[in-house]
């Protein structure tokens, strides 16, 4: 646990967050500026500051699990959805607690912006 960091915040529920799954390892909140009708970060427990500090793929794994049956209670599993993560700078990370964006509920454009 960072002391500082936001995202641990919420974890240990110090910080009010809409949270929409919460297991043993993960745990899912609505992003609070949403990018689409479903916008939903899926972050470890454990603090991991960014994809090239996550020594663990288990971690990776339980993060894109989260998401899966989150996107299947949001009922996007047909039409789709997609799973983010951004790393650093070019990517515009700005939370610095591994997150995995889940967003669906329109149609995406691609290349992203
Ligand atoms: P990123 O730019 O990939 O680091 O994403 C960080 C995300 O965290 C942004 O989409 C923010 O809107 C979101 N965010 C920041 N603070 C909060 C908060 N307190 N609760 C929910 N989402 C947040
Ligand atoms: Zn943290």
């Amino acid at each position: 646990m960072a002391t500082d960091c936001l995202f641990c915040r919420i974890v240990k529920k110090e910080i009010p967050a809409t949270i929409v799954a919460e297991n043993g390892h993960c745990i899912a909140f609505r992003d609070i500026n949403p990018q689409a009708p479903t916008h939903i970060l899926v972050i470890p427990r454990q603090h991991v500051a960014s994809l090239n500090e996550a020594k663990d793929p288990v971690v990776i794994g339980q993060m894109h699990q989260m998401a899966v049956q989150l996107a299947k209670a949001e009922g996007l599993s047909e039409r789709g959805y997609r799973t983010v993560i951004n790393t650093n700078a070019d990517a515009g990370q700005t939370a610095f607690h591994i997150h995995l964006h889940l967003l669906g509920g329109r149609r995406m454009t691609w290349p992203p912006g």
